[in-house]
């Protein structure tokens, strides 16, 4: 996989998000004085790859570790980077109650059961490790609650909580200096413990936040890099499909409707349709 790896920017080093067992987008920061790593990865095999190439790179290994939120597929390589990490509070809660469990195969399937995960993630932990024995949680060991900054040596970057649907403890992380804005899942829906939903109010409130950094790049962790421009035109229909909610709440066959007709469809694609079910969930 040639395309694996990405230099982003002149401080910035991604791996590309995989999709088969979920692994998010890691990121590289290097400054003068330190190289941040971004997201832990779901894995001790996640984590190696990734170590692996900055090293075939001759780039500095990461000697701090930042958190967007504490889901598995973020967090879960922790363990295997064994470095000084810094996440929010919410993120901290979680992944210290994780860290507590005797992990196996029971064990996982109750988590999904509960709510805790969903039947989706735990086949992707199966399918990742083989047997969730060996899963292995560790908490973060720097916590803040609404904004940190980490200076790496003419490299700064800002971890800000934003919370939303997908996770309560989500957090963006803007690098200054290269106008890089990593948004983490933050847009994505809620995932666990219930349908996906997503809240109308909530969504506008984060593309507003996203929008106003004026970024160069922005990075949702699984999926693509875009550019601003890219990126308004990706997320459009979305911001018109919350707009429409927000006027026509439960009124699904009207926010269909005008949604079809602002897109000139007859038809909406799978996503948005999907998407449609989730923001009924969440008014
Ligand atoms: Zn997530």
């Amino acid at each position: 996989m040639e395309h694996r790896f990405e230099r982003l920017t002149p401080h910035i080093v991604i791996m590309h998000a995989e999709h088969e067992t979920d692994r998010p987008i890691l990121a590289a920061i290097a400054g003068q004085r330190r190289t941040l790593l971004l997201d832990a990865g779901n894995s001790p095999a996640h984590a190696r790859l990734f170590r692996e190439e900055l090293q075939r790179q001759g780039l500095e290994l990461p000697s701090l570790l930042a958190l967007t939120h504490w889901h598995w597929d973020h967090s879960f390589g922790m363990a295997a980077w064994n470095l000084p990490a810094v996440a929010h509070t919410g993120t901290a809660e979680a992944l210290k109650r994780l860290s507590a469990l005797e992990w196996h195969e029971a064990e996982l399937a109750l988590l999904a059961a509960e709510g805790v995960l969903n039947e989706a993630s735990a086949e992707h932990i199966r399918l990742e490790y083989g047997d969730a024995a060996q899963v292995k949680v560790v908490p973060p060991d720097v916590v803040f609650d609404q904004r940190t900054v980490l200076e790496l040596g003419g490299v700064t970057c800002e971890l800000t909580h934003v919370g939303g649907d997908h996770a309560d403890d989500s957090c963006m992380l803007y690098v200054k200096e290269d106008r890089v804005l990593f948004v983490g899942d933050a847009l994505g829906p809620s995932v666990y413990g219930g349908p996906r939903r997503y809240s109308s109010t909530g969504f506008l409130r984060l593309l507003e936040t996203i929008y106003a950094y004026g970024a160069d790049w922005i990075v949702e962790s699984h999926g693509v890099p875009l550019s601003p421009d890219d990126f308004r035109r990706e997320l459009d229909p979305w911001e018109r499909l919350a707009r429409l909610v927000d006027v026509f709440g439960k009124d699904r066959t009207r926010v269909v409707l005008e949604l079809k007709d602002y897109l000139g469809l007859n038809e909406l694609p799978r996503d948005l349709s999907q998407g449609v079910e989730y923001f009924m969930a969440g008014v």
